[in-house]
């Protein structure tokens, strides 16, 4: 873990900050990414007053070229990246009859679109170092379906797929480019902010009430990924509170 520079998107709360100082605290050098740098700017002097070391951009990963900016931040400050963690994402579900058109689009923008341009972004310097480490954040709503996320679970499952498939094809081109795909359950963070259905809201409300659980508990099995030896993939984690069903 010591001097790896990892680039994490949505790295402004929840998931992404934990990680950020989780990580931050095992020696790992940080590139925050996110549209809000208040918020980054915050992190980044948290980890630095902790010892660690971190740099922040402002971010829109549904922007190709802000992706490849946040590259080339970690490659100005650090000279290389090793991985990169794909965390941004948004949830406003709801049922598909409410026909919030607009979230739909929004979801597979944030959450797929996302999650490419990030790709694109670090490929080239990962298939030229023969290493590099891509992790993503898909959900138990990607392993399973749940009514209300039909688009949400969908981005998700997107997400399960087209990690499986870079893994596969990354051993098969020898590439050495490892992967890692976490589906968290109920995990306290700022997620359901971006629920505007009153049902879902209360639905999902009650939920995270009765058995949420912190985003540092998350940070620790993206560490633990990262920490595995360069011949070592773990591919897959399902992560939530012990008493959700
Ligand atoms: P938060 O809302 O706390 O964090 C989401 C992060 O994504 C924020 O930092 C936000 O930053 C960022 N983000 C949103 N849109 C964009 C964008 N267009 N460009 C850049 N960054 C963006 O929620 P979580 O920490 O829970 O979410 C992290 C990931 O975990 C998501 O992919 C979510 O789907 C997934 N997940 C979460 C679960 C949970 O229970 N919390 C369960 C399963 C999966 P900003 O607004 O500053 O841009």
């Amino acid at each position: 873990m010591k001097d790896k520079v990892v680039i994490i998107t949505g790295a402004s709360s929840g998931i992404g900050e934990a990680t950020a100082k989780e990580l931050a605290g095992k020696g790992a050098k940080i590139v925050l990414g996110a549209r809000r740098t208040d918020k980054l700017r915050q992190i980044a002097e948290d980890i630095k007053a902790a010892g660690g070391e971190a740099v922040y951009q402002a971010m829109d990963v549904t922007k190709p070229e802000d992706n490849d900016a946040i590259v080339k931040l970690a490659k100005d400050s650090f000279g290389r990246v090793d991985a990169i963690f794909l965390n941004a994402g948004i949830m406003p579900v709801s049922n598909v009859s409410a026909l919030k058109t607009e979230e739909w689009k929004q979801m597979v923008d944030v959450n797929i679109n996302g999650v490419l341009n990030g790709v694109a972004a670090v490929m080239p310097s990962f298939t030229e170092q023969k290493s590099g480490h891509i992790l993503a954040v898909s959900s138990v709503a990607g392993l399973k379906a749940y009514p209300g996320t039909a688009i949400y679970g969908g981005t998700k499952w997107f997400v399960r797929d087209f990690m499986e498939c870079l893994r596969m094809e990354s051993a098969m081109e020898g590439t050495n480019i490892r992967t890692a795909t976490l589906y968290p359950a109920a995990i306290n963070t700022e997620l359901l902010d971006t629920i505007t259905d009153p049902g879902a809201a209360e639905g999902m409300g009650g939920l995270y009430e009765a058995f949420g659980i912190s985003p540092d508990r998350i940070a620790k099995v993206v560490a633990f990924a990262l920490d595995m030896p360069e011949d070592t993939t773990v591919s897959e984690f399902t992560v939530g509170p012990a008493k959700q069903p």
